[in-house]
């Protein structure tokens, strides 16, 4: 039995007023979702607070409907201006950050070393990390998709004590069909998840117990069949995570 998660990655997007109307609206909605599929708002951080508030005045829907962060700092904490440390997200009540998106990856330079490093500050103060990789168009197109995500996923939970294993989480996201509405075909994406569990597997971690997500023009209309893979748990969504009715369907999909 693994975890069905459904992640919304609002990247930077919202306002205070946003998240005033969003939340109350999509929590209205998710009043008939599956009983163990799990929620998380994951707002640029200025705005988790806020996000925070709206989720706990209806204490009914916790802890199915959660939230998070976007990134997190490598360092414990320190000078480090801009930064925000593992230890605050869980502060603000945050169950989950995401790291190593391939918007940190190719804008921000964030190396597999990186990434290994902001997991283990993740998993060390409690909270879940959801690990993105995903292949380029032209790695794929060169048909090193699985490989290159093989390699990304053995160097970033490389930091990873034996005893976590269950504060982790995977998004498959291939670069191509991020933003661009292209999603990957349920087949293809099934395939890489089959394949990363392998992967899992020969690192000695619980392979059939960590859950995988997809990522990558998730809409409601793909949702459905996406999710009905057998070794994808649920989503990471970008774009249609920011419309309360298409992103409370997705949900209701998983
Ligand atoms: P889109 O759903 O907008 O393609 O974004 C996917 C993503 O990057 C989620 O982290």
């Amino acid at each position: 039995h693994r975890q069905r998660i459904v992640a919304g990655n609002w990247k930077m997007h919202g306002s205070r007023s946003f998240v005033s109307e969003y939340v109350p609206a999509l929590l209205g909605k998710l009043d008939t979702l599956d009983a163990d599929t799990r929620v998380v708002l994951i707002p640029p951080s200025i705005y988790i607070g806020e996000v925070r508030a709206q989720v706990q005045n209806r204490a009914t829907q916790q802890p199915r409907i959660t939230w998070g962060a976007q990134n997190v700092s490598a360092e414990a904490e320190g000078a480090f201006t801009g930064e925000i440390a593992a230890e605050m997200a869980r502060d603000q009540g945050c169950d989950y950050c995401i790291v190593g998106h391939s918007e940190r990856r190719h804008l921000f330079a964030e190396t597999d070393e990186v990434v290994a490093a902001k997991v283990e500050q993740i998993v060390a103060h409690g909270l879940t990390a959801i690990v993105c990789v995903g292949e380029t168009l032209s790695q794929r197109q060169a048909g090193q998709a699985e490989q290159v995500v093989a390699r990304q996923v053995e160097a970033c939970l490389a930091k990873v004590p034996g005893n976590s294993w269950d504060k982790i989480v995977l998004a498959y996201e291939p670069v191509w069909a991020i933003g661009t509405g292209k999603t990957a075909s349920a087949g293809d994406a099934q395939a890489i998840h089959a394949s990363i569990r392998k992967v899992l597997e020969n690192m000695q971690a619980p392979a059939q117990t960590i859950p995988l997500l997809y990522g990558g023009s998730v809409k409601p209309d793909n949702a459905e069949e996406l999710f009905a893979q057998p070794d994808i748990d649920g989503g990471l969504v970008g774009g249609a995570s920011l419309d309360a009715e298409s992103f409370s369907a997705i949900c209701r999909a998983c």
